[in-house]
């Protein structure tokens, strides 16, 4: 175990986090200590692996630190356990700092690729290969952004958070389809007030992208999808609509019938998430579906025409060889998908793995790179990053497209340049103003008290959509 002790509760984060991704398999604690000697000192049973005196931070640290304190902090903690461990971080001292962001900003303002990547590299201490990969996806994002109508556009989240079974990883508010079958109904009664409410006040917006995810969205029935997809068309305009996704992420949910009905409501893109290709791996994160399902619904969705179709991996799970990803990634190339999306796993409170599964960091980066490549051989190209905290040696999720297969929802929400209006339990509406200011409405979580409070999620969507 190791410990992370800290003078202020304003440095435990990054601090916790840069010892967390150096440290990937062990557990690692933070307390905050205010009498501590050090600034911040990290401990493995009586071995100090770092330590920043208060002294280095040459001024007085006050109440809180100043901007270029945790600068300096983080640098100092930073080389210190590079040197203990003998490897550095690929994004260096970012810390739940979006990559993107940065380099977005300074493409606003007029800053080269060369000035952005020597000052991402200088200055985060960033490796040349991910400056250069945070610019490209900030230079392909402005494109696609600059097509969309920051003002008056707006998305939509529909949340349908059920799920065949529960994967061992997953961090989301997801249920197992069996627990709530009889309350599905309910839920889409309850979804269609809010969708209805929705429609009425954004009247005279436009409608840029419509996202059904979860959960997995295609766990409704044949007539549910038709209910849930009518009510949309009903309520809302296509006029400007650019994108219209259906997460189809287990095959073992989807059918042709349930395909045609996505085919029958226009939906532009569809995910079918295979997260690896290797059957033990499956078994062992409880996805309950087989390889081969994986490939019959691919087949079978390109048969129906969908022409572009997302495939979600992840990098790291359990018992995993950078072998097998090899070969996960050969029989991903000879599907062909449209979008690739290469996810690090990342450990989070809800998910119910065990510490020793995680993987260490060098393994992770060389499975990124491998995905990396087979995105190359496919013609894709990265348009979106984001990472986690807690992602095992602080990697990053990229999403690859090919040419025009971008998925512009997913841009959208990593950089907030739009109103994002969700519904459904657990969903997160985020209205952006002209001035870059956001407010966010959450939605509960309990598909039992969404359903039952129905009335109150859509008074504090009134709140937030006033005066839209
Ligand atoms: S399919 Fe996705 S949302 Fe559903 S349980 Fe698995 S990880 Fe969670």
């Amino acid at each position: 175990m190791i410990q992370v002790i800290c003078r202020e509760e304003t440095y435990i984060y990054n601090a916790y986090h840069m010892t967390k991704a150096f440290y990937p398999s062990v557990e690692v604690v933070s307390q905050i200590e205010e009498e501590a000697s050090n600034y911040v000192t990290v401990i493995s049973n009586g071995t100090v692996l770092a330590a920043v005196s208060i002294e280095s931070l040459s001024e007085d640290v006050g109440n809180c630190l100043s901007r270029e304190q945790k600068h300096l902090l983080d640098r100092t903690l930073y080389s210190q356990l590079c040197a203990q461990t003998g490897r550095t971080l690929s994004w260096g001292i970012l810390m739940g700092v979006r990559p993107t962001k940065l380099a977005m900003k300074k493409l606003c303002e007029g800053v080269s690729r060369a000035e952005f990547v020597r000052w991402f590299m200088e200055n985060y201490l960033v490796s040349r290969e991910k400056s250069e990969l945070a610019w490209q996806i900030a230079v392909k994002e402005k494109a696609l952004l600059d097509r969309l109508d920051a003002r008056d556009g707006y998305s939509l989240y529909v949340g349908i958070p059920f799920c065949p079974t529960v994967c061992s990883y997953c961090s989301f508010s997801s249920g197992e389809l069996s627990a709530w079958k009889n309350r599905i109904d309910d839920y889409l009664d309850a979804l269609s007030k809010e969708l209805r409410y929705i429609g009425q006040v954004s009247k005279g917006r436009r409608l840029n992208t419509v996202y059904i995810g979860g959960g997995t969205p295609t766990t409704l029935g044949e007539a549910q999808l038709e209910r849930l997809l009518s009510c949309i068309d009903t309520h809302f305009s296509r006029e400007h609509l650019l994108e219209y996704t259906v997460e189809a992420g287990r095959p073992d949910s989807v059918t042709r019938e349930k395909f045609a009905v996505l085919k029958d409501h226009g939906i532009t893109r569809i995910s079918i998430n295979p997260q690896t290709m290797q059957q033990r791996t499956l078994d062992a994160i409880g996805r309950r579906h087989t390889v081969e399902e994986v490939k019959e619904a691919f087949a079978l969705a390109r048969e129906m025409g969908f022409d572009n179709i997302n495939m979600d991996l992840i990098m790291g799970l359990s018992g995993e060889t950078t072998e097998d990803v090899k070969d996960t990634l050969r029989q991903i190339e000879a599907l062909s998908p449209d979008n690739l999306t290469v996810h690090s796993l990342a450990i989070k409170r809800a998910a119910r793995m065990e510490r020793q599964d995680v993987k260490d960091a060098g393994d992770i980066g060389a499975m990124i790179e491998e995905a990396a490549g087979a995105a190359k051989r496919m013609e894709m190209s990265p348009y979106y990053l984001y990472r986690q905290k807690n992602i095992a040696g602080n990697f990053e999720n990229v999403g690859y497209a090919k040419v025009d297969k971008a998925g512009i929802y997913n841009i959208l929400i990593m950089e907030e340049k739009q109103t994002i209006v969700a519904c459904g339990a657990g969903s997160v509406s985020k209205r952006v103003y002209p001035d870059g200011r956001i407010e966010r409405s959450e939605n509960v979580k309990d598909v039992a008290q969404y359903i039952e409070r129905i009335g109150e999620m859509i008074e504090r969507k009134k709140h937030l959509l006033s005066d839209c």
